[in-house]
């Protein structure tokens, strides 16, 4: 699973020096080939959900299937819009995490987790709002590489950005959107799927220089 529009487009030092991790792919498989998930294909039923891809759990389906008089059950499944090669790496980990979470609820609760979307959607916004607070960081440190004056302003403020942002998601859950999410429950998240980014360990490793120095030539 790649996250190739960060890549292709973009150095990504923090990619290469694994200043995070995203996902543990052994976690992700495992759930996988839990006897009780199946991935299906079916783009109906999500589009009734307005999503490419969903876990649908067993309690989830039962209601949705009284609720609609839909025949097809489904049961701690994967449901994507197409093959899993055409559906984005990002959406098929952020519902694997579901999966993998739903094994979990009693210990996600003791970690004030109620609704592991809050988890989901911090996975969300470190891959799309994140990532996109490195970009000019890392295009500062290449223009230093290459000779060229590097803007430490931008270099800041960006780390500055990504340092505030992905702290604010934290202790807010998302501007109220759900409950604070806390150390623990981000420790939880770690050890279920390898999901580690730890936020001022990133920062201090780009200004202590481990992808290069920010001089103004
Ligand atoms: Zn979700």
């Amino acid at each position: 699973m790649g996250y190739t529009p960060v890549r292709e487009r973009n150095p990504a030092c923090f990619l290469d020096k694994g200043f995070l991790t995203i996902a543990d792919i052994n976690k992700i498989e495992d759930r996988l080939n839990d006897t009780d998930v199946d991935i299906y294909i079916d783009k109906k039923f999500l589009n009734k959900l307005k999503a490419l891809a969903a876990y649908v759990d067993f309690g989830f389906a039962s209601l949705k299937a009284i609720k609609r008089g839909n025949p097809l059950t489904y049961s701690n499944d994967l449901i994507l819009a197409d093959s899993p090669t055409k559906v984005s790496g990002q959406d098929l980990t952020h519902e694997m995490f579901h999966a993998i979470f739903d094994l979990h609820d009693d210990e996600l609760s003791s970690a004030q987790i109620p609704d592991d979307e809050a988890l989901t959607a911090y996975f969300d916004f470190v891959v799309q709002i994140g990532f996109q607070r490195l970009i000019p960081v890392e295009k500062e440190l290449e223009k230093a590489r290459n000779g060229k004056k590097c803007n430490q302003r931008i270099f800041n403020k960006s780390l500055d950005g990504f340092e505030s942002e992905l702290t604010n998601f934290l202790i807010t859950g998302n501007g109220n959107k759900f409950l604070p999410i806390l150390p623990q429950a981000l420790e939880l998240m770690k050890q279920l799927t390898g999901f580690n980014v730890p936020i001022t360990e990133i920062v201090n490793r780009y200004r202590n220089g481990e992808c290069g120095v920010c001089i103004a030539k």
